[in-house]
């Protein structure tokens, strides 16, 4: 084998003197990678669809997002817009209203625009390499990647958080946001990938990818790396001697919301306040409507709950008036009447959510919590993801931390 086929282990320019440098057989490493994948790969409702759009919709969820959590989201999503012609015409809210509690809302608005392009300017089918794909709206360089890989078999490297770190582990180099540190990682991603285009239904780039982000979610953990079960243990510099990245510093902020319940007959409406279209978070999303925290000294909330949201720990707690005492907490809503909703329950649903509210509502049985099926638990890392909490019904009226 010729050593510039092989993976250098030691980037050219490391301290250490060019007799240390060490390099890896890639196809050994493929063959200890795909045997290992093919034996433990968790079963996913994306793995295995030939359609580009399911891969694509997945690939979009998965960015910041837990993998149990977009379980039950990919599959509501998928019956709500099969094609991307349905997605292509549906309302925009109607999109935001079937993404709501997976968070980044922006992820839903650019999936949707780049659906009605898709549409109107290629008859509705997906470009098939990851330099056309990249035209799209919203489709950076890790989802475009993915999706030529893994739905057309373009043999690009696939690189998130999990698989940056598997390779700066395998290599022994610490980590560097500069553009050096990323052509390293970008340099030694694309020495493994498979050559091979999609041969006798077998997608080797496209398994390649999705084996080197799977040993980085479930094995190459962030903090503490299940090296004794690695199929690379014995092609790895570190194994669990790197450094261990410092957490980013969690911000706590406390936070107040209104549930106002009214009876119209049979129906039970919700008082909800609709985000401005301008703000940058969460536009035009329905939320609780936030009390100000000095309306709410002395009086006992009927819920507590944190609620994370990247670095910040919102401690929140939920008020709802009752009696003659209350009326006061109606008239500390801030928010101007014209943003003021009464909304039936039974279209909770159907609307677009911050996924707070829709914690709030589930938790007191406002709404109703969708049954979820997820996976056996396994260790997992997010993949550069956020995490978001799986909902789940308390007791109601009750505070509870
Ligand atoms: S041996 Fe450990 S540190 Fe190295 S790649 Fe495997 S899990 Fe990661």
């Amino acid at each position: 084998m010729q050593a510039t086929s092989r993976l250098q282990l030691l980037d050219a320019h490391d301290a250490h003197s060019a007799s240390a440098r060490t390099e890896l057989d890639p196809h050994a490493f493929r063959r200890r990678l795909m045997s290992w994948y093919r034996a433990h790969a968790r079963e996913l409702p994306w793995r295995g669809v030939t359609d580009p759009y399911r891969t694509w919709v997945s690939e979009v969820m998965l960015q910041q997002t837990r993998v149990a959590a977009v379980i039950e989201h990919y599959n509501n999503f998928l019956r709500r817009f099969p094609t991307i012609v349905a997605l292509a015409l549906a309302a925009e809210e109607e999109v935001l209203a079937a993404w709501s509690g997976l968070g980044y809302y922006r992820r839903a608005r650019m999936l949707h625009k780049a659906a009605q392009f898709i549409v109107q300017e290629r008859g509705g089918s997906l470009p098939h390499t990851a330099a056309e794909l990249r035209t799209l709206p919203g489709i950076g360089e890790y989802t475009c990647a993915a999706i030529a890989s893994i739905a057309f078999g373009e043999s690009v490297p696939v690189i998130d958080g999990n698989v940056e770190r598997v390779l700066l582990r395998l290599t022994g180099r610490a980590e560097d946001a500069t553009a050096a540190g990323r052509g390293f990682v970008q340099q030694q991603a694309a020495a493994l990938v498979p050559r091979r285009r999609v041969e006798h239904n077998v997608n080797a780039a496209g398994d390649h990818n999705q084996a080197m982000m799977e040993l980085g979610a479930t094995i190459c953990l962030p903090r503490a790396p299940l090296c004794l079960h690695c199929p690379v243990f014995s092609m790895c510099q570190t194994r669990g001697e790197h450094i261990t990245p410092s957490r980013a510093v969690q911000r706590s902020r406390p936070a107040a919301y209104l549930l106002n319940l009214r009876k119209r007959g049979t129906i039970t409406e919700v008082l909800l306040e609709r985000r401005a279209q301008d703000t940058s978070l969460m536009a035009g999303m329905y939320e609780l409507p936030p009390l100000p925290l000095d309306a709410v000294q002395g009086r006992e909330p009927m819920l507590r709950l944190r609620h994370a949201i990247t670095n910040t720990n919102y401690y929140v707690q939920v008020f709802s008036p009752r009696g003659r005492y209350d009326r006061g907490l109606r008239r500390a809503v801030p928010a101007a009447r014209a943003d003021l909703q009464w909304v039936r329950t039974s279209r909770l649903l159907s609307l677009p959510l911050t996924g707070l509210a829709r914690k709030v509502l589930q938790r007191l049985d406002v709404m109703a919590v969708q049954p979820v099926r997820l996976p056996e638990p396994e260790p997992e890392a997010p993949v550069r993801r956020g995490r978001r909490s799986s909902s789940r019904p308390a007791a109601k009226l009750k505070p509870t931390y």
